[in-house]
C-alpha cells in the first residue's frame, strides 16, 4: 500500500492526498485500488484510507478466490503500523478499533488464511512498491471529487498548530526580548516544540544516534523553570519587589552565602565558589561557560546543567519562609 499528499502535475497546484494498494497472487497483480481523499488532508488520513482500502481489496479478493493461506500487507510507513493497531487511547484510537474488527470480521469469516502486516523500507527492489507509488501519485493527479467536504481533524489540527506558531514568532520578533529567558533557553523563534532541555529531562532526545536523557525531580523541573524565566529564590529576585509600603532590600537579603551581592542566577549557575567543585564536574567538559546562553546549548551541556542542579539543589527552596503574622 502506498500513501501521499502531492502537488506533481496538479494545474491547481493544491497539496492532494491520495491513498493506493495493489494486491499480488502467485507473482501476478490480482487487482488494486487508489483513492483520492482531496485537498485538506494529511499524510495520515491518507495513509489510513491507504490500509483501509488494502483491507478491503484483501477481502474481496479471499472471497472471490475462496483462498487458502498466508496473506502479507506490507507498508512502507515506519509509523503508520504503530498508529493503527495501538489500542490504548490515543487520538486515533477509533481507527484501530475500526481496523481491529475489519481484520477480525476477515479472519473469522476465512478461517483458513493468516495475517502477516509488515513496515517495509520503500525501496523499488520490492514488488509492488514501485506499481503503488505509480498509482498513487496518478491518484493524486487526478480530479477532486466533491469540492464540499470538510478538512479532516487532522488537518485542522496540523493547520491551527501551524498558525499558533507563527503567531508565537511574529510576538517573538516583536517583542524587545530583554527578559531572563529570551538570554537563556529561549534564543531562537518558536517551532512548536519544547525546548532540548525540558525534553532530555522528560521523555530524552535521540540526536546523532545518541539518546540524551537525564530524569530530575520535579522539584528540580520547577526550579529549572524558574531559572529561566528569571523568576528563581535567589537574592536578586527580592530587588524585583518594589513598594512603598515595602521597606528598601537589605544587603543581607539579597546577598549570597558567599557573600557576593547580589546573588543572580548568573552568580549561581557560573561563578559561585560555593558551588565551584560541581560546576567543574558537571558544566565545564567544554571549557567553562561564560553566559547563560552557553547551558543551554547542546545536549550535552543541558544534561550537565541539570546534573548540577540535582546535586548542588541551589535555589530549590525559598530563601526565606515567611511566617504568617
Ligand atoms: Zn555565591
Amino acid at each position: 500500500m502506498s500513501a501521499t499528499v502531492s502537488n506533481k502535475g496538479r494545474h491547481d497546484d493544491k497539496s492532494v492526498a491520495a491513498a493506493a494498494a495493489v494486491m499480488y497472487h502467485a507473482r501476478t497483480e490480482w487487482g488494486h485500488t487508489k483513492s483520492v481523499l482531496g485537498d485538506k488532508r494529511t499524510q495520515e488520513d491518507s495513509e489510513v484510507e491507504a490500509f483501509r482500502s488494502a483491507l478491503l481489496l484483501l477481502g474481496d479478493f479471499v472471497k472471490e478466490n475462496d483462498y487458502k493461506g498466508p496473506v502479507l500487507l506490507v507498508t512502507g510507513s515506519a509509523t503508520a503500523l504503530h498508529r493503527f493497531l495501538n489500542f490504548s487511547q490515543h487520538d486515533t484510537q477509533y481507527l484501530s478499533l475500526e481496523f481491529a474488527q475489519t481484520i477480525d470480521t476477515l479472519l473469522t469469516t476465512y478461517t483458513q488464511i493468516s495475517l502477516t502486516i509488515e513496515f517495509a523500507k520503500k525501496s523499488s527492489a520490492l514488488v509492488g512498491f514501485k506499481r503503488a507509488r505509480h498509482l498513487v501519485l496518478e491518484a493524486a493527479k487526478g480530479p477532486l471529487a466533491d469540492s464540499q467536504y470538510p478538512p479532516s481533524i487532522q488537518y485542522q489540527r496540523a493547520e491551527s498548530k501551524a498558525a499558533a506558531v507563527s503567531a508565537w514568532e511574529r510576538q517573538y520578533y516583536d517583542n524587545p526580548r530583554r527578559s531572563q529567558a529570551y538570554d537563556s533557553a529561549l534564543t531562537t523563534p518558536p517551532d512548536g516544540r519544547m525546548h532540548l532541555i525540558l525534553r532530555i529531562a522528560s521523555t530524552g532526545v535521540q540526536a546523532k544516534g545518541q539518546v540524551f536523557s537525564q530524569r530530575v525531580s520535579r522539584e528540580i523541573q520547577s526550579t529549572l523553570t524558574r531559572l529561566i524565566t528569571g523568576h528563581a529564590f535567589t537574592g536578586a529576585y527580592r530587588l524585583m519587589f518594589k513598594h512603598k509600603n515595602l521597606p528598601l532590600a537589605t544587603e543581607e537579603e539579597i546577598a549570597c552565602v558567599c557573600g557576593a551581592v547580589p546573588e543572580d542566577t548568573e552568580h549561581v549557575l557560573l561563578h559561585c565558589p560555593l558551588t565551584h567543585e560541581q560546576r567543574l564536574r558537571h558544566l565545564s567538559e567544554d571549557g567553562a561557560p561564560d553566559s547563560l546562553r552557553k547551558l543551554f546549548d547542546s545536549p550535552k551541556r543541558c544534561i550537565g546543567l541539570l546534573r548540577f542542579l540535582a546535586e548542588t539543589r541551589v535555589c530549590v527552596k525559598p530563601r526565606v519562609t515567611w511566617e504568617p503574622g
